[in-house]
């Protein structure tokens, strides 16, 4: 019989999902299941027992074997939590780089927007800053940096790149606005 993984309780969404808090690994972490077993005339039968699954629970022991971390299985879930944490902090970020445009990050028109009369530059940046046409294909890691809708017959394209201070390099952690300065960008889609 294959071993089959079933959940209890508060379990995963999706248990390939967890990773080890400690080294990343996500194809190394063992967990101590419940087995139960079937006494037999000639010793044990795992087949035969009513529940032939392996049970665990978010407290049932687990461990990673790429670097020793040893802990709970919850413990491997909070991993997945932080993940999901960090691109809620990102995408509030992104929305504050939007909504205090110019303030909580840099202002990029290209030339094609800044060639536009002002009165369409200023509907696009309202635009921009009141977007929230998010789906899973224009942002499929829900941190809501690019967006694009129609202005007069225009198609228009927004995106917000992440920085190092020194403006040079790419940001180490766009969660993190010590260390991302965000530069909001609107364009024509033929800009692109
Ligand atoms: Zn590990």
């Amino acid at each position: 019989m294959q071993p089959k993984l079933t959940k209890k309780g508060n379990a995963m969404s999706n248990f390939f999902d967890i990773r080890c808090p400690k080294c990343g690994a996500d194809d190394q972490i063992d967990i101590a299941a419940t087995v139960w077993l079937r006494v037999m005339e000639d010793g044990t039968d795992a087949d035969q027992s009513e529940d032939g699954d392996h049970d665990f629970e978010p407290t049932s022991p687990a461990t990673c074997n790429a670097c020793g971390f040893t802990g709970r299985v919850q413990d491997f879930e909070q991993e997945e939590k932080a993940g999901i944490v960090t691109t809620n902090k990102i995408a509030e970020l992104n929305d504050l780089c939007r909504t205090a445009m110019g303030v909580a990050g840099r202002l990029f028109q290209t030339a094609g927007i800044n060639a536009l009369p002002f009165a369409d530059q200023s509907a696009i940046r309202e635009k921009v800053e009141t977007f929230d046409a998010f789906t899973p294909d224009n942002d499929p890691h829900g941190e809501r940096d690019f967006g694009a809708f129609e202005h007069n017959g225009e198609r228009i394209f927004w995106k917000i790149d992440y920085y190092a201070p020194d403006m040079e390099h790419g940001s180490e952690d766009a969660a993190d606005p010590q260390k991302a300065v965000r530069v909001l960008t609107i364009m024509l889609a033929s800009e692109y």
